[in-house]
């Protein structure tokens, strides 16, 4: 992540450095707050961030952890509660930073658990996270784009355009403000990247933001409870390889190219192969396995031979396969499989050899089912015939 030079999507409202006259020379945040020219939201840091922070005034590595603890485990938003900082840092730290997290304009909860709620962010977009409760686990849906640009289409985000990619305060935010709703008799056991946006187009922000999530001084979480989901950027897989080692889920959905290229634009770039190939070095050294989804789209990708070509494909790819019968939405041009033809495409693949689960539809009374999140997108690049769900 750049700490000197803050991205610019992460800075959507003119910044207070003014895009049009940048400065001759790049200021460092701790500068940019001491000019009073922005306020840093600790929120955003990851333990590298913060060590830096710190460093920057003056202070020992060992404040990271005292902060992280401070903002993410006891949910200090107050400096002035941090017990174990100087008086004097409190009051420095007053002076150039803060401790924000998104703004919540709605929350739902559906009869079987679900939570949904709906945020609010800088320059008016809007997000949506969602909480599923299940027997001895909770799993926290999390948002990684306002929108987004892949344009799959069988999913209603689709429809809303992408505007901008979420800060990492945004993305943490999301689980941040969670854990802060629910209480602690609820615990956030996994957190999904399978919200709204591509979370490989936002790599840095995402990958800094899953940190937190692993951090022992922040959430804790193990690396298989932290899940990416990606329509499948082959060379930001690679990449996030290389430094994270979380698990990795896979938005497949078909069989073929030219059936993949029609549910998921992106396949054209990177068709099917070659991200298959990407899943194996994934989990090469790792002994894990890539979760498949696929979403079932009745007389799309649900026949008897497409569940048989699945099959064979994913034969030496470590894998489980999740069914996700499809979610409708207002305009949508697809119909979810019947039962039975979902029964039979998971029978054909157990057959096989394969693990294939199915996704038991969570929250869709309030449209929190995967596929349906919507939020509200001041777009750039809208697309026609819009329907939005919370106007
Ligand atoms: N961009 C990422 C994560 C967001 S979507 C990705 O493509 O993986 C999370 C999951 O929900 C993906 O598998 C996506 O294909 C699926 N999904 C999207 N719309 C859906 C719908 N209407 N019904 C069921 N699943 C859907």
């Amino acid at each position: 992540m750049s700490w000197l030079y803050p991205s610019v999507e992460n800075r959507c409202c003119t910044s207070a450095l003014g895009d049009a006259n940048p400065p001759a020379a790049p200021l460092s945040r701790l500068e940019e707050a001491s000019a009073g020219l922005a306020v840093v939201n600790l929120l955003g840091l990851d333990r590298d961030g913060l060590t830096r922070f710190f460093a920057d005034l003056g202070e020992k590595p060992f404040r990271a952890s005292q902060a992280l603890k401070w903002i993410h485990q006891q949910g200090a938003v107050d400096f002035d509660d941090m017990s174990n900082l100087s008086k004097t840092l409190r009051r420095r730290l007053s002076e150039c930073a803060e401790i924000t997290g998104p703004k919540i304009v709605l929350t739902q909860r559906s009869v079987d658990g679900t939570h949904k709620w709906l945020l609010q962010l800088a320059c008016g977009n809007r997000v949506e996270t969602v909480f599923i409760p299940e027997e001895g686990r909770g799993t926290l849906c999390v948002s990684s784009q306002v929108g987004c640009a892949l344009n799959c289409s069988f999913c209603s985000t689709a429809r809303q355009g992408f505007n901008r990619n979420l800060s990492v305060a945004e993305i943490i935010g999301q689980l941040w403000m969670a854990k802060r709703a629910l209480g602690e008799k609820t615990p956030i056991t996994n957190v999904v990247l399978m919200g709204m946006g591509e979370p490989l187009l936002n790599f840095d922000n995402v990958v800094a933001a899953m940190k937190l999530m692993m951090d022992d001084f922040a959430y804790g979480l193990s690396k298989r409870r932290v899940t990416l989901s990606t329509a499948g950027m082959v060379p930001a897989i690679d990449r996030l390889a290389r430094i994270a080692d979380v698990s990795l889920a896979v938005s497949l959905h078909a069989t073929d190219d030219a059936v993949r290229n029609e549910l998921v634009p992106i396949n054209r770039k990177y068709p099917i192969d070659e991200l298959l190939q990407a899943c194996k070095r994934y989990v090469a050294d790792a002994r894990r396995k890539v979760t498949f989804e696929y979403v079932m789209l009745d007389g799309i990708n649900d026949s008897p031979a497409q569940a048989k070509a699945l099959a064979r494909l994913l034969s030496g790819v470590p894998s489980k396969v999740n069914l996700i019968p499809f979610n409708p939405f207002p305009g949508a041009p697809y119909r979810c499989s019947s039962t039975t033809a979902i029964d039979r495409f998971q029978e054909i693949l157990q057959r096989a050899g394969l693990v294939a689960t199915r996704r038991k539809t969570r929250g869709d009374d309030i449209d929190a089912a995967c596929g349906q999140l919507v939020g509200r997108v001041q777009t750039r690049t809208r697309r026609p015939n819009t329907t939005d769900v919370h106007a």
